[in-house]
């Protein structure tokens, strides 16, 4: 069983009220092989909401605390991003899932790439915060490309828990 991004399988759960249905992943749910997730929408955000980007770093820097998630209205919002990263763990923990496949360059799904946090397009190596905590607990993430992240290993490394 694999966690996958709600986004991915055709739920309008991202900021803008918008899918990025893709057909392999569809097709995987479809098998009975995916648990759909929207960790923003688990941690309690809206839909609509402003697009939010991480600030200061990439998803591992938020989870140690040296980074933050802050919405295009700047409102800090990573309580609740931290919440449903949260809540995604414990429901890829309670399917017993080995894998996800997490939607590039978001700020909670992005694997290799997200935003650089100034709200202008520009991308940066990266991974978002819930695809840090699930690497972080053992969790293998890919991206609907199917590329796994080229990080060094020591950025799956946790130093502590969350
Ligand atoms: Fe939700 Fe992740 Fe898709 Fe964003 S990328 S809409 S957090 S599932």
């Amino acid at each position: 069983m694999k966690l996958i991004s709600a986004c991915l399988i055709g739920c309008e759960c991202r900021y803008d009220q918008k899918s990025c249905r893709d057909e392999k992943g569809v097709e995987l749910l479809a098998a009975g092989g995916a648990i759909p997730v929207c960790p923003e929408q688990l941690g309690g955000l809206p839909t609509p909401r402003p697009p939010a980007e991480i600030v200061g770093g990439d998803g591992f820097d938020v989870l140690d605390g040296r980074a933050r998630i802050v919405d295009r209205e700047g409102r800090d919002v990573t309580e609740l991003y931290l919440a449903g990263a949260r809540q995604a763990l414990r429901m890829a923990q309670t399917v017993g899932a080995k894998q996800a496949i997490l939607k590039e360059n978001s700020p909670s799904c992005g694997s290799s790439f997200i935003y650089d946090g100034t709200f202008s397009g520009n991308k940066l190596a990266g991974v978002g915060l819930t695809a840090a905590l699930l690497m972080r607990n053992g969790i293998e993430v890919r991206s609907e490309e199917g590329e796994k992240p080229a990080l060094p290993k020591h950025r799956q490394k946790a130093p502590g828990s969350l």
